[in-house]
């Protein structure tokens, strides 16, 4: 039976330039003669290097622990020696650095032990996780989210639907559809794999109409156990809400996650790495990313994490031009950087080379109303751009910001060019910002009260102290002063006495 498919609202009909790299098979990316392995890869704490500089390592060793719940581990993605950990350059739209490992790859590319498990069927669902996990395996849609966190989420609740989300809507982003097309068996057996690390009742694999080579790769493969879908192409139907909304019928509640109301989803690159640690015992080391735009030869390259993105750009025939900008990621919810020494990363899905990107002036919002009709999570971006403007953060709570899923459709559209979805990133920043300090303040103000507390708690102890020492003293003076008496009772006693009784007792 069809699946009823509905749509969200908002959205658009963009070009997808996708024609660029989609044809051509991906191609394995040469040894860079750098790898560098930033410490946070991933939404959550950062993980914790366990080597030290001039150390050798295996492809696929540990290098850097998981540091929390949330958070994963890091591996070497080639083996060589560590020459340095410190600061890098990370991806990043202010150009920041952060901690990485360094690695001066040897060229032998030698693996560490590893330990594959080939009927992931026999695992307990709870093992299956600790598994994935340990391979540091996380979101490979953009979100970077640890994947062991939402297959718990699965686990403590009752799963209804595994959605393996395919729709890859940003134009010129086509790693998906190659990975799907190239390797059709990792995303069917990740997928099952996965409805039993959740214990889901159905699984949907989901795709847009425009990737039918990857449609006909995965229904070769594909038993009743899982539905194979195609929707409509509309962009951001790739975006997690979005593509519930469609495929479903239901809304996640706002502040809510798919899991409430029984649905967990996982990227088709999540689902085909987690199978691959499982059953290859390989961990998150290399990814498909798109290299596209303003390039001689714009195509997908299987790329080992930690390799900068010049080399990757390089491969591709990427060549320095005027007014040329970088983007990582779409065009649409893409981050601007402003060079190449960044490393890909667990979360790069693209690098694109571009110079019709928007240089034209801001002008005055016209209240047309255009971007309102465009969002997708049903928001008034005019309002969050005067609130965010005027930095309002109570406002732009009420109205409801953090929804905003930064799809960029409101940008697009405004006739008067005004880079919306900036204004609210700036906005979720220093809220976010607020609320940390916010946090330390009243941790600090905790730590006040909890001092004052101990100060007194001390202080009445000291005075209790002091008083049982007093009455202690009190009551050895009382005692001093009995004896005394008594002592002087008894010599005027032994005055009274008469001489020869006075003379026996001696
Ligand atoms: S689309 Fe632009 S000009 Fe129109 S209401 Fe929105 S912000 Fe204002
Ligand atoms: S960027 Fe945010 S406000 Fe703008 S259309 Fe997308 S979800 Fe709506």
């Amino acid at each position: 039976m069809n699946r009823e498919l509905h749509s969200f609202p908002g959205g658009l009909q963009i070009p997808p330039h996708k024609e660029l790299s989609n044809s051509k098979t991906s191609l394995i990316t040469p040894l860079p003669e750098r790898i560098i392995l930033p410490l946070q890869q991933h939404i959550g704490s950062p993980a914790v290097p366990i080597v030290k500089t001039g150390e050798k390592v295996l492809k696929g060793q540990v290098i850097a622990r998981a540091s929390g719940y949330v958070s994963v581990p890091i591996h070497a993605s080639t083996s060589g020696r560590i020459i340095d950990i410190g600061n890098y350059t990370v991806p990043d739209s202010l150009g920041l650095k952060a901690p990485c490992i360094v690695i001066e790859p040897d060229g032998d590319d030698a693996w560490f032990e590893i330990k594959p498990t080939r009927d992931y069927l026999s695992i307990d669902p709870k093992a299956l996780q600790e598994v994935i996990r340990e391979a540091g395996i996380v979101g490979l849609g953009g979100a970077g989210f640890p994947a062991h966190v939402k297959l718990n989420e699965g686990m403590e609740n009752i799963v209804d639907t595994l959605i393996i989300n395919g729709v890859e809507c940003e134009p010129y982003i086509s790693c998906d559809d190659r990975l799907i097309r190239e390797k059709p068996g990792y995303i069917v057996n990740g997928a099952r794999m996965i409805r039993h690390a959740v214990q889901a009742k159905h699984c949907v694999i989901a795709l847009e109409e425009d990737m039918p080579e990857a449609y006909a790769a995965l229904k070769e493969l594909i038993d009743d156990d899982i539905e194979l879908v195609q929707l409509p192409v509309k962009y951001p139907q790739g975006g997690e809400r979005q593509l519930i909304k469609a495929l479903t019928g239901k809304e996640v509640p706002s502040g809510g996650l798919p899991i409430h109301i029984g649905i967990v989803m996982h990227n088709v690159g999540t689902a085909a790495a987690a199978y691959r640690a499982v059953t290859r015992g390989e961990p998150l080391i290399s990814r498909y990313i798109t290299v596209s735009g303003e390039v001689k030869d714009p195509r997908n390259l299987q790329v080992l994490l930690g390799t900068p993105v010049k080399h990757c750009a390089d491969q591709c025939g990427y060549e320095v031009k005027e007014g040329q900008a970088i983007i990582l990621g779409g065009p649409m919810m893409g981050m601007y950087v402003n060079n190449m020494l960044m490393p890909v990363i667990k979360t790069t899905n693209c690098v694109l080379v571009t110079s019709t990107f928007n240089q034209q002036p801001e002008m005055p919002c016209i209240r047309c109303g255009q971007c309102a009709e465009v969002c997708p999570a049903e928001l008034l971006p005019q309002q969050l751009y005067w609130y965010a403007r005027a930095k309002n953060h109570d406002r732009l709570r009420e109205y409801h910001l953090f929804d905003c899923i930064e799809c960029g459709c409101c940008s697009y559209v405004c006739p008067s060019n005004i880079q919306l979805v900036q204004y609210y990133r700036k906005a979720k920043r220093q809220i976010m910002q607020d609320e940390q300090t916010m946090s330390g303040a009243n941790r600090a103000r905790q730590h006040f009260i909890s001092r004052n507390d101990r100060l007194a708690r001390e202080a009445q102890e000291q005075n209790e102290e002091m008083l049982a020492e007093s009455e202690t003293d009190e009551t050895d003076k009382q005692s001093f002063i009995q004896a005394a008496v008594e002592r002087t009772r008894a010599k005027r006693a032994q005055m009274k006495k008469p001489e020869k009784q006075q003379d026996h007792d001696e």
